[in-house]
């Protein structure tokens, strides 16, 4: 089966056309700056052995359903595609950042799980709009394809309720949902269940920690194959240091600098959302950028790598407190993947959790897996790439075949 994965953002559209039969990737792509004066086009189609497999285009895209008519009209082009009619594919998967708690599952999506999305839409205001704009162009634009929801929220909803509520009145819960639902999700369960199948064993049986370090760095403590505790919270500011959102703070934090520097909730969610993070200490929140000026000498950019690294050891020792034991730990995503430095930083002196980091094997970029504990570890400690849209593509096959 042919599976396309959508995941559209406030003003952009990430896309990819997947053959599930050797989950290869068909056609990739994205466009950028949806309703700016001049957008961004991006495809590419695989092998991309010759140049003329890529298509870049400046252009205004006015919305969204200009958006998935370049998708369309790409992966369907006589020159370029990679099919000829879009009944070929055979369901399209579409991200969808939260599912609140009525979503336990990835599901196929009709009136009823369209409206439901809506309604959580007050959890997730920047993200669940652009979904559900995403589901209605494909069903105007690929008809008869079934459409599949696949939630970042979904793969935490087995965390108990001593992890996921938060110690404020319960009415808070039970009457706005006001609870930890954690992020990320489909790269924690990639990634969770990559390390089982390269480990040789069942993830059921398996206790990891996954660290998911990119633009938002979140993690996750699985216990038998179940997520049991994850870092971020009712939205993706909880936890890690991030690029440029805080993590955890003191709640009361808020209210002080409401009431002292005046400023308006607004303002204060946008402070820790935009200003926050490395950015708040050292100016910047490209890790490339930071290890650059560190390199330098920087001691704001030495103190912010110090910081981000720290917090992410702190909840390594909780979560392995949580697990009680543990057999593997995985990082993944952009920093994850790329930075050595970091996770040297954050690997050193864990004799207390039976890590022992080989300097070697961590050297540099890692592009496949890769372990990259010493083989006397007693944890395995890996890096792995993550792939969310394979595992939408996964999740959007295994909803159809149930
Ligand atoms: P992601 O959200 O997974 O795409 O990750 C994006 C982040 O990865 C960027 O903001 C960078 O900070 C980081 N990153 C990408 N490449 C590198 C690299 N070579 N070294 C360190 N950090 C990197």
């Amino acid at each position: 089966m042919k599976v396309l994965v959508i995941n559209a953002g406030s003003s952009s559209m990430k896309y990819q056309l997947l053959n599930m039969e050797d989950e290869s990737v068909m056609a990739t792509g994205l466009v950028e700056r949806i309703g700016e004066a001049t957008g961004k086009m991006i495809y590419k189609k695989f092998p991309d052995t010759d140049a003329e497999a890529k298509v870049e285009r400046d252009d205004h895209v006015p919305d969204h359903r200009a958006a998935m008519h370049f998708v369309v009209d790409m992966i369907k082009d006589a020159e370029y595609g990679v099919i000829k009619d879009m009944n070929e594919v055979g369901a399209i998967g579409h991200r969808v950042v939260h599912g609140s708690d009525y979503f336990k599952s990835s599901v196929l999506v009709d009136e009823a799980v369209k409206e439901v999305i809506r309604k959580i839409i007050p959890l997730a205001p920047l993200h669940n709009p652009s979904a559900i704009t995403g589901v209605e162009m494909a069903e105007e634009l690929i008809p008869n394809v079934p459409n599949v929801a696949v939630f970042d929220t979904v793969f935490h909803q087995t965390m108990p309720e001593r992890a996921f509520l938060y110690a404020v009145p319960r009415s808070l819960y039970e009457e706005q949902k006001v609870r930890r639902y954690g992020f990320h999700g489909t790269s924690h369960k990639y990634v969770a269940q990559q390390v089982a199948t390269l480990m040789g064993k069942k993830l059921e049986e398996m206790n990891v920690i996954t660290v998911h370090l990119g633009n938002g760095c979140s993690m996750a403590a699985v216990k038998n194959g179940k997520c049991v505790d994850t870092s971020m919270g009712m939205t993706p500011l909880a936890g890690l240091m991030m690029g440029t959102r805080s993590g955890d703070i003191d709640p009361a934090v808020l209210t002080y600098v409401g009431e002292h520097k005046n400023m308006s909730v607004e303002e204060i969610d946008t402070m820790l959302n935009k200003e926050s993070g490395l950015k708040g200490i050292c100016g910047l929140n490209d890790m490339r950028d930071i290890h650059e000026k560190a390199a330098r000498g920087d001691a704001s950019c030495k103190l912010a790598l110090e910081m981000f690294s720290y917090r992410i050891r702190k909840y390594l020792g909780a979560y392995a407190v949580v697990l009680g034991s543990l057999d593997a730990v995985v990082f993944t995503a952009g920093i994850g993947e790329n930075d050595d430095i970091v996770r040297s930083m954050v690997l050193r002196d864990l004799d207390c959790l039976g890590i022992e980091l080989d300097l070697d094997k961590n050297k540099g970029r890692i592009k496949a897996s890769k372990v990259i504990s010493t083989d006397a570890s007693r944890v395995k400690t890996w890096v792995i790439p993550t792939n969310e849209e394979l595992q939408i593509a996964r999740e959007t096959v295994a909803v159809l075949k149930h």
